[in-house]
């Protein structure tokens, strides 16, 4: 197993619509980030395959949702099982395409496979109300799919965005088109051979790849699309909203970037909590919407903080290498676009007189390697503490009163994700609820989330959430019906 991966080399780079797949007129390529070589040239779905793959949607609709919603479920969980029989097929793809690690990527087809799962559970689960308080009648309200659905996924976690989207989008009867990310295309259309063995009807599982302002803005845009779940930028996520309200007022759900906070108080235990807050960014090389990436520490023990975090960051880090080396533990940044973008905020932060605590550099000359970079109190309203980075670099923030951390912490247009460290349960709590996010971590932080439970952000971070009943809830319209006795 040299390379990480072993006998697969199937790449896939037609449209997936109505169970076939379909050449575009134009391809884009993909380079792989780990060398910038060329992986593969990708089929642009254009408005016309877009249209095409909602005839296909709609028409496979209402039987769809016909079906007992333990059919549509079965279908889940064999698409579930397929992901891991696969693992090694997607490690590869993910690995040449995104840069994702070959050791850590199977944790991520696990987590996209549980999630399918969990989703094909909650098939009993689509349930409406009752009421008799009006005399004479039984009232009732009934939850329908919307019919053809939109879904528009980023790169970072490519398969689990997927299955967060497909997974109560489809078992509660809609069809879905889906537009994977131009980055990470390749481990999605490898999965059009999987929903076809997993049994899923033509029509109901489309997949489109291409560039966002073609193929995603085709989807956020079209009149016969009423409901849409979006992950990806704030700003993206704006236009997607636009194109929503402008097109046919589709219901939208969004997913969106994130700046979150991490409050270390002097009685948390300091060195679980720096290798917590060191792992939540260095996962995924900082690639995540919920990466702790400001962390506010009380003046007391900054000075130990700092030395703990920064040894745990650059053991969480680790050896960069090709993605496909089994060795390697620090992925490369996704792309040129992203790498050049996280060094342009470094350079901004030097430039504004941030204290540079370690990193800062690109690591070696091929592939786009950053070393896990610290900044050191860079002020409240400097860029790097503001604006998501989407890279391994993260702000220490000095603080003094807890009135002064909860307001700092507050201080953004982003609230995804919080989290605090203290062993004192009433702050805890205070916190907890005052945190302006829509997910607070207590004596933990990101990527811990349980799926079960609701995932998604406040402010500009995000409307609506994904997992749990509702998910359900935003996959499906009540339907109010009036029955006279
Ligand atoms: P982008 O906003 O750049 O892209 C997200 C998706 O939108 C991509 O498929 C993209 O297409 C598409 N898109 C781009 N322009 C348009 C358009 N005009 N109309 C319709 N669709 C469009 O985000 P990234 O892919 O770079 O992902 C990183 C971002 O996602 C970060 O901000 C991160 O915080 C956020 N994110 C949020 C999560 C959450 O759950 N809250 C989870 C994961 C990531 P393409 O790129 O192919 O051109």
């Amino acid at each position: 197993m040299a390379n990480g991966v072993q006998g697969v080399h199937d790449i896939e780079t037609r449209c997936f619509i109505d169970n076939k797949f379909v050449e575009a007129k134009e391809t884009f390529a993909i380079h792989n980030p780990s060398n910038g070589e060329l992986t593969a040239r990708i089929s642009q779905a254009d408005v016309d395959l877009v249209d095409s793959a909602v005839d296909a949607a709609e028409a496979a609709g209402p039987a769809w949702a016909a079906l007992d919603s333990s059919t549509r479920a079965e279908c889940l969980n064999r698409l579930a099982d397929l992901l891991i029989a696969h693992t090694q097929q997607f490690c590869w793809l993910e690995a040449i395409s995104v840069g994702k690690v070959v050791t850590f990527y199977p944790a991520e087809i696990q987590w996209a496979a549980n999630v399918l799962r969990y989703n094909a559970g909650l098939a009993r689960e689509i349930h409406g109300e009752t009421s008799m308080a009006t005399a004479g009648f039984l009232n009732m309200t009934i939850r329908q799919p919307y019919g053809a659905c939109g879904a528009i996924c980023p790169w970072n976690g490519p398969l689990i965005a997927i299955a967060l989207k497909a997974g109560p989008a489809l078992v509660t009867g809609n069809t879905l088109i889906l537009k994977p990310s131009e980055k990470s295309p390749l481990t999605a259309l490898y999965m059009g051979k999987l929903i076809i063995d997993a049994g899923f009807p033509p029509g109901v599982f489309n997949i489109v790849p291409g560039h966002g302002r073609v193929t995603g803005a085709a989807i956020a845009s079209h009149m016969r699309i009423r409901k849409l779940a979006f992950t990806g930028s704030t700003a993206t996520g704006r236009i997607v909203k636009k194109l929503a309200a402008e097109s046919n007022l589709k219901n939208v759900t969004l997913e969106l970037g994130g700046k979150s906070p991490l409050i270390v108080f002097p009685d948390a235990d300091l060195e679980e909590t720096a290798a917590m807050a060191a792992f939540s960014i260095a996962y995924n090389s900082g690639q995540i919407c919920i990466a702790s990436s400001r962390v506010y520490v009380h003046e007391s023990i900054i000075d130990k903080f700092v030395g703990l975090y920064v040894a745990q960051l650059k053991k969480a880090m680790g050896k960069a290498g090709d993605a496909l080396n089994p060795t390697t533990t620090h992925a490369p940044q996704a792309d040129a676009l992203q790498y050049e973008r996280i060094m342009a905020y470094i350079d901004g932060a030097n430039k504004e007189g941030a204290k540079l605590v370690t990193g800062g550099k690109r690591i070696g000359v091929q592939g786009y390697f950053v070393e896990p970079t610290v900044f050191l109190n860079p002020g409240q309203s400097s860029t790097i503490n503001r604006e998501e980075v989407f890279g391994p670099v993260a702000s220490v923030n000095t603080f003094v009163s807890e009135e002064e951390v909860l307001k700092l912490a507050n201080d953004t247009e982003y609230g995804l994700y919080a989290s605090v460290f203290t062993k004192d349960l009433n702050r805890a709590l205070k916190f907890a609820k005052q945190l302006e996010s829509g997910m607070v971590g207590v004596n933990c932080t990101s990527p811990t989330m349980p799926f079960d439970l609701p995932f998604g952000g406040s402010k500009q971070s995000g409307e609506g959430r994904e997992c749990a009943l509702q998910a359900l809830h935003a996959w499906t319209e009540t339907k109010t019906v009036m029955i006279k006795l």
